[in-house]
């Protein structure tokens, strides 16, 4: 498999630090609020890597952290704790926002057909190996003390910049404001490894440690949690692309010092989801969230399919039409593959042949537009009978995690399908390209009166639910 690797700027051939075994650690979400789209497309494409590296047989082990602690209102360790700002926004202690926004979390995730890793870990459960990291930095002279904070000193490194190819424009998701120059830095780029003093409200969760009562840095936390559950060494380590500088190049620069060797081989950052109107984000609020889409009508498997049509290093705008676009093809790509019977028996040569497409296109850092590709071509096949393509659609789907297959649930009971409300749709477009409008009107009357209303667009009749 091909892969670009950030740190390298080139598409690289994967190769694990093991043979057969992938490490793979992903930076979690910070629970202060829910998880905007942009966040999920983030979750989502690394969820399509975990699963092609599972389908192409590596035994991975996928480790995700979860900011409960540490995140300031700026990546650059300085302004406001988050988790404290949104705790006093909504009445609740640090650790009750925490778990009420994992779960929300999480809860996307599942309706976005997402995996859970292997290892979820929350920062706060993690202190003492902080302190005992900090500790060691601080021997080995990587660290040092002042005006109470405990900071890595970036002046020890041979390289502290190892990303080079970052546009800042990519990379700032409106972090930079509020950012103060703190005075007890030898160099610029220094950042806190453990806080006792914040300029601003004390925080809520506190510990004690060699340096006195306090908190840890945001960057130690994935540094000790990657390293905790998955050794010295970590094949892939994953986020967005705004987590290049300074968190991702944070992380390396304390890890390498404690380790002593290098550390992450290949680093996969999946560019931005923005609206028209520029980047969402989380801190700024007025984002859009998964609930949201589906208080509109719109489903978590149509947002699925609209990211997975763009390539994970392209940014990706969301629009209506965009969306709609996407949703229209979806529906209808899923009304086809439901369609395909069951006749036969899968023909081992031709499902090789097909199968092989889409490992090509998938093993091409992760082209997934090029996949979905394949599924039509599976549909439009003369040359494999029923049986073959609903095989072929199933083995597809252990990766996209499309629900290609999966009837859905009648919404009430006697009520219609998906499928078949899709094939009403069908037959009062023959009806009205016949010009026997009465007919058109009458199947659009008959759903009315079931609650599910259709809207005409120039790429196709959507339907939504009442
Ligand atoms: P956060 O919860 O803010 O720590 O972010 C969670 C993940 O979403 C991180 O990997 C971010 O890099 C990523 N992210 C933030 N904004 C966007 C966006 N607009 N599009 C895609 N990913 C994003
Ligand atoms: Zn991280």
């Amino acid at each position: 498999m091909k892969l670009y690797n950030t740190l390298t700027r080139t598409v690289e051939e994967f190769v694990p630090h093991e043979p057969g075994k992938v490490k793979m650690y992903t930076c979690g979400p910070t629970v202060y609020n829910f998880a905007h789209i942009g966040n999920l497309r983030t979750y989502l494409m690394e969820d399509v890597l975990e699963k092609y590296l599972r389908y192409a047989g590596y035994d991975v082990t996928r480790v995700m952290n979860i900011t409960d602690i540490g995140h300031l209102s700026s990546d650059a360790d300085s302004g406001e704790d988050k988790m404290l700002l949104g705790a006093k926004r909504e009445h609740k202690t640090v650790l009750e926002l925490a778990k009420f926004y994992t779960d929300a979390f999480f809860a996307d995730c599942e309706k976005l057909n997402i995996k859970r890793p292997d290892v979820v870990q929350p920062a706060t459960g993690c202190v003492e190996d902080f302190i005992r990291v900090i500790s060691s930095l601080m021997e080995k002279g990587y660290a040092y003390k002042a005006g109470g904070n405990v900071y890595f000193d970036t002046s020890k490194l041979k390289q502290y910049h190892v990303f080079f190819n970052f546009k800042e424009d990519d990379l700032e998701v409106g972090v930079r404001e509020g950012v103060e120059e703190d005075g007890n830095k030898r160099n610029k780029n220094d950042f806190v490894l453990w806080f006792t003093k914040s300029k601003f409200e004390d925080q809520a969760l506190k510990w004690d440690s060699p340096w006195g009562v306090g908190y840890p840095g945001w960057h130690i936390e994935c540094s000790c949690i990657a390293m905790k559950y998955l050794g010295e060494y970590v094949d892939i380590h994953c986020g967005g692309i705004d987590n290049v500088f300074p968190h991702h190049t944070n992380e390396i620069a304390q890890s390498e010092a404690y380790l002593g060797h290098p550390w992450c081989r290949w680093w996969f950052h999946v560019l931005h989801l923005n609206t028209q109107g520029g980047k969402m984000s989380k801190s700024k609020g007025g984002f859009l969230t998964l609930q949201k889409l589906c208080d509109e009508g719109k489903t978590p498997m149509e947002y699925r399919f609209f990211c997975l049509g763009s390539h994970y290093r392209h940014s990706l705008v969301y629009s209506e039409d965009t969306f709609e676009n996407a949703a229209n093809a979806y529906r209808k790509l899923k009304s086809r593959t439901l369609a395909v019977a069951e006749e036969g028996t899968v023909d081992a040569e031709g499902f090789a042949r097909y199968k092989q497409a889409f490992c090509a296109a998938m093993d091409d850092d992760l082209n997934t537009a090029q996949a979905i590709t394949c599924l039509y071509d599976v549909l439009k096949a003369k040359d494999l009978n029923g049986a073959t393509k609903r095989a072929l659609f199933a083995d597809f789907d252990r990766v996209l995690s499309l629900d290609l297959l999966k009837e859905e649930k009648k919404e009430v009971a006697g009520g219609l399908s998906d499928g078949e409300i899709e094939e009403q749709i069908a037959a009062r477009a023959a009806a009205k390209k016949a010009k026997n409008y009465a007919e058109a009107d009458r199947i659009r009357a008959e759903l009315a009166a079931q609650g599910i209303l259709l809207t005409d667009t120039p790429a196709g009749t959507t339907f939504t639910r009442k």
